[in-house]
């Protein structure tokens, strides 16, 4: 593979920046807190499977009750999805209002899509109270439709999200697009103003901080094997020897394993892939971001995007193929369809590319809940940036006994599929068929 990688995957060399790196863009020249050692502690009151924000979230809100608090990571702290995600903050909730009412009744329904505002009016605080440096922005996402039919499909929705749920949404029609984003691939868009973005690195890390600072211990490298529901708690097994703990709480989301084998049936771990572009000219950045704007558009396999918060290059990111697929083959097919939606990047070559874990769910909703005595939030289906950590936090205030920790996500039934023990196999024929289908979709529309 390292031939490949020099030369970018079939020989397309001058695509690629001379010692392109396939790690996060995110990671770069950023220094990670320093984790105090520690030794496996024979018992803990609370053990932490995971160090993503749902993971640190939660240890910093039962640290900050006066328990015991030990995270286990099985590699380096923070190096699941969390430092590898695009920075984008929406409100989080895929399923419409209406799709909610028909599976769990209004109340439910709009207590679920309340969970979504909340969350992301929540990140906003968590950050400004933890003091962490993260550029933190109030972008607003413009959500672009890549048909005629959807541009309609997402008026008819925006106008449903301001009566019902008071939801702040303006409509931009074609021939207005370029004022907000430099492409005429699209055929309209609709703009939430409220969505936000961040560096999502540098938000773990400051997690990180403070999770520490309240007394935490984190271990990475420590792979948790098993967990046992005892009488006087659960006996936690690991690669480095056993411990007991009163509570568990599993924060694994898209790497979930064996482990938790409950959950492990009930998540779809998917590859999400994403490059960032070499730096480019101000005002090339000014001509296609001339707002600022996080992107995102209704293909039903999403492509997102968005300058860095020092406007220099482009962050682009989607799912490319069918089968879970190495950064350097990656990287090509995503710069040949960032050069669709933006014909002037063709020269521009790649610096980064990268990929991460996610974990959807059959119902399209994050899932929270206790299952044999042990805790977990998860399922956050690529929207987890404000989600996850909301999760954290009211898990953490549930083990505590708090009754603000509860959710209108606690026990939602957690669907899996006869026979599915956690290896998507029905992936690779879905992602293909729904990529074929939004190019067609796509080519049709451009055609007519
Ligand atoms: C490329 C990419 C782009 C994305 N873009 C966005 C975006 O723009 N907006 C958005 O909202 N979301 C986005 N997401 C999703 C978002 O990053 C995740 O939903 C979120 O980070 C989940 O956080 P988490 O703490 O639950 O999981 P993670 O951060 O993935 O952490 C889980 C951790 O559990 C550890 N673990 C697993 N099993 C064990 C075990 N047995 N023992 C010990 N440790 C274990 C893993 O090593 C991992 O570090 C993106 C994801 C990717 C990959």
């Amino acid at each position: 593979m390292a031939a490949a990688r020099q030369n970018g995957a079939g020989g397309a060399a001058d695509l690629w920046m001379p010692g392109w790196s396939g790690t996060s863009y995110w990671l770069d020249g950023l220094a990670p807190p320093e984790v105090p050692h520690c030794d496996l502690p024979r018992k803990v009151d609370t053990l932490i499977v995971g160090s993503g924000y749902t993971g640190l979230n939660a240890a910093i809100e039962v640290a900050r009750g006066g328990r015991s608090v030990l995270v286990l990571e099985a590699g380096a702290p923070g190096q699941g999805c969390s430092t590898r995600n695009g920075g984008q903050i929406s409100t989080s909730i895929k399923p419409s209002l209406a799709a909610l009412t028909a599976r769990h009744g209004k109340a439910r329904a709009e207590a679920i899509r309340g969970e979504g505002r909340a969350a992301l009016a929540w990140i906003e605080e968590r950050i400004g109270a933890e003091g962490i440096d993260c550029d933190f922005r109030r972008a607003g996402r413009f959500h672009a439709a890549h048909t005629p039919a959807a541009y309609e499909e997402l008026a008819r929705d925006a106008e449903v999200m301001r009566r019902t749920e008071g939801i702040e949404v303006e409509m931009i029609p074609r021939a207005e697009q370029r004022r907000e984003l430099g492409t005429d691939a699209y055929h309209g868009a609709a703009l939430f103003p409220s969505h936000a973005a961040l560096n999502p690195a540098r938000y773990l890390h400051g997690l990180l901080r403070s999770a520490l600072a309240a007394g935490v211990q984190v271990m990475g490298h420590t792979p948790v094997t098993g967990i046992q529901a005892g009488a006087a708690g659960h006996e936690v097994r690991t690669a480095q020897g056993t411990l007991r703990a009163r509570d568990v709480i599993v924060a694994t989301n898209g790497y979930t394993d064996r482990a938790a084998p409950w959950q492990q049936r009930r998540v779809i771990p998917i590859g999400s892939y994403i490059i960032a572009t070499e730096p480019l000219d101000r005002d090339v950045m000014d001509r296609l971001f001339p707002t600022d704007r996080i992107a995102s558009d209704t293909c039903k396999v999403v492509y997102y995007y968005r300058a860095s918060p020092d406007r220099t290059r482009i962050l682009f990111g989607g799912r490319v193929s069918a089968t879970e697929t190495d950064t350097a083959v990656s990287g090509p097919r995503l710069h040949r369809d960032m050069c669709r939606i933006f014909p002037d990047l063709a020269q521009t070559r790649i610096s980064h590319s990268w990929m991460g874990t996610v974990a959807y769910t059959f119902d399209e909703l994050a899932h929270t809940g206790t299952h044999e005595g042990v805790h977990y939030a998860m399922g956050y289906c690529s929207s987890g940036v404000s989600m996850a950590g909301y999760l954290g936090m009211r898990m953490g205030q549930k083990v505590l006994g708090l009754a603000e920790g509860r959710t209108a996500f606690d026990d939602l039934p957690f669907p899996t599929r006869p026979f599915y023990t956690g290896r998507p196999w029905f992936l690779p024929a879905a992602v293909a068929w729904y990529r074929w289908r939004d190019t067609r979709q796509r080519e049709r529309a451009l055609a007519g």
